[in-house]
């Protein structure tokens, strides 16, 4: 019998948290749980502690940490806040790191996970559109694995196996289009939090839900693409694909497409990452072409969605470009759902940041990490 993958799980009680630990139920025979970190929800946790009885366990919010503190067994190690994030992922014995924090906090607690080697389950695109010079040097030189979990570039992961990357002509990014793509400008000027809420294919959080109405989110995954895979913004196309069964492909210089196609589920991406190189059987709804009536194909229009347009034009800028436009987007997205501002002024807010604020090329983490609260200070009102 093969020794059961230990899996150290940031963001547990998030929608990708609690989707790797159904993948986990699963497959007990292969899977454990080492560690768990949440932010707030203390009931999920006392549950995901009976269930799956980490021996870590991190909770960032230091009040929620005292409420509950009486009711974490004693075998189990409990740390707090940021630096207790940091310190688990450094020390606590695992094989797999799930990173699944929402936004810039997932950072630091990954660089540790690839300072030690380990395989990384990315989910946690800021990571890379952030930080991607520098994480993609440390896993090359620590040796760790980086396997994507969003499911476009799990596609792309899975359609480049047994490939070469110099025969690689194009990277085709799937995007759903989001609830608003078929609305015109002057129609998304008023659209309200719970329209943006309301995605059609996708369960997911908050913050992802509305950076895909604003189609934000297939800006970063361009730049997620560009460092997991190494190509150039011009060698990868968003093209709108509203099914969501096509999940991404690539374009080989033969004139080839590969296309990785299943369910919109996000288990199957997270299941692949956790088992890669092999596959592993399950009970997901499995994909009926026939079924199928259409797939359809259109593309984007970027004055229509500036957000996208801004990615693109960050990534050549290059250096602290990206973090501005990252920090930017979560003030942005923060106060568009406290219905502060309007939909469209999301991008607005973000090109007030990048006019505002100069960006420094080849960045360290700490360089980083200041341009980040420079940003959020700057758009503060
Ligand atoms: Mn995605």
């Amino acid at each position: 019998m093969t020794e059961k993958k230990k899996v150290f799980i940031l963001g547990s009680t998030g929608s990708i948290g609690v989707n790797t630990l159904d993948v986990i139920r699963l497959h007990p025979e292969k899977f454990e749980v080492e560690g768990i970190t949440i932010n707030k929800n203390s009931d999920l946790l006392e549950e995901q502690i009976k269930e799956f009885n980490p021996k870590v366990v991190v909770i960032r919010n230091e009040k929620v940490a005292d409420d509950v503190r009486e009711r974490i067994p004693r075998n189990i190690e409990l740390l707090i806040g940021e630096d207790g994030l940091i310190e688990a992922t450094k020390n606590a014995d695992y094989d797999i790191l799930l990173s699944a924090l929402v936004g810039f906090s997932g950072l630091q607690p990954t660089i540790e996970g690839i300072k030690r080697g380990k395989r990384i389950a990315l989910a946690n695109k800021e990571t890379l559109v952030v930080a991607g010079e520098i994480i993609t040097e440390l896993s090359a030189k620590f040796k760790s694995e980086i396997i994507p979990v969003d499911s476009e570039h799990s596609a792309i992961f899975q359609c480049l196996v047994g490939e070469k990357h110099k025969e690689v002509k194009k990277l085709l990014l799937t995007a759903s289009g989001g609830p608003f793509f078929k609305r015109t400008r002057e129609e998304l000027s008023n659209v309200s939090v719970s329209e943006a809420l309301d995605h059609p294919n996708w369960n997911m959080g908050n913050k992802v839900t509305i950076d895909s109405a604003s189609m934000m989110n297939k800006g970063l995954e361009m730049i997620e693409a560009h460092w997991l895979f190494n190509l150039p913004a011009d060698k990868i196309d968003v093209i709108i694909h509203p099914q969501s069964i096509i999940h991404s492909m690539v374009e080989f210089i033969d004139g080839s497409i590969k296309a990785q196609m299943s369910q919109p589920d996000m288990r199957l991406p997270i299941q692949y990452a956790l088992s890669f190189p092999d596959r592993l059987q399950n009970d997901f709804t499995s994909t009926s072409l026939t079924d199928i009536t259409e797939l359809s194909f259109f593309k984007p229009d970027f004055s229509k969605f500036e957000c996208i347009k801004l990615a693109f034009d960050v990534l050549e800028e290059g250096g602290t470009a990206p973090c501005i436009l990252n920090a930017a987007n979560e003030v942005a997205v923060e106060r568009f759902l406290n219905n502060k501002i309007s939909f469209l002024e999301i991008p607005d807010l973000i090109k007030k940041a990048l006019n505002g604020i100069d960006s420094a090329q080849k960045p360290s983490v700490e360089t980083i990490i200041e341009c980040d609260s420079l940003t959020r200070k700057y758009l503060k009102d």
